[in-house]
């Protein structure tokens, strides 16, 4: 497939919401050391909200997809994490308007917008061992990967491995940003949560577009 439909930004969304779900532990235990040991359940509440939500009644485009799943986890998640992924989908969503297919460019310019605003809210940039870490790379790779021409399939395969990476380099850093910065040098040699997250997310998006 070269583009997203609304059926395919569901798929996404519900293969997020297992993923978060079947890895909720481990998210909480990366949680545990540099925070305050919710992330696993922050995630899995709010997904299993966007999930439940969505199959209820499927929004007509993939823009309305992303700005309901939004809404909901800005308003179904209380840690730090649900304003910041709500954010992102509410923006990404607001950027593709109402155009029934989104090609693989408007996905990557619509992510784009919305890492930008991730970080706009957040007050945080790359390297500050947030989901940023994970998502701006990411971001990154799918655009350069099509523009070279590869399909939007190779592209988000490649955006899943930059996520990755991006997520694994966490671990030596100082936190500047949330919970974890409060505890200074002691937050190196952890992995962001949030950062994991993302991974588990981008991951998401390649196996619901290679479907
Ligand atoms: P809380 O910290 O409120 O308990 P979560 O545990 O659900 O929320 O999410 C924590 C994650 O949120 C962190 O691992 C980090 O990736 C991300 N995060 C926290 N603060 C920021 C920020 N200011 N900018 C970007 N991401 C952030
Ligand atoms: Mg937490
Ligand atoms: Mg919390």
């Amino acid at each position: 497939p070269s583009a997203l439909t609304n059926e395919r930004t569901v798929r996404w969304l519900v293969l997020a919401a297992e993923a978060v779900s079947r890895e909720a532990d481990r998210l909480t235990e990366l949680d545990s050391p540099i925070g305050d040991a919710d992330h696993g359940n922050n995630m899995r509440r709010g997904f299993g909200a966007v999930r439940d939500s969505l199959t209820a009644e499927t929004p007509e485009t993939p823009g309305a997809v992303l700005r309901q799943a939004g809404r909901l986890l800005v308003s179904k998640v209380g840690g730090a994490s649900g304003p910041l992924y709500g954010t992102l989908l509410r923006r990404a969503g607001k950027e593709l308007g109402d155009s029934p297919e989104v090609s693989g460019a408007d996905l990557a310019a619509a992510l784009r917008t919305g890492v930008d605003a991730v970080a706009q809210l957040g007050g945080a940039a790359t390297g500050d061992k947030t989901m940023l870490d994970a998502l701006d790379p990411a971001v990154t790779a799918l655009r350069t990967a099509l523009e070279r021409g590869e399909t939007l399939e190779a592209a988000l395969s490649q955006a899943g491995t930059a996520a990755d990476e991006g997520a694994a380099a966490t671990v030596p850093i100082r936190a500047r940003k949330g919970r974890a910065s409060y505890l200074g040098e002691r937050s190196e040699g952890h992995l962001d949560p949030g950062a994991a997250s993302s991974a588990l997310l981008l991951a998401a998006l390649a196996e619901a577009v290679a479907q």
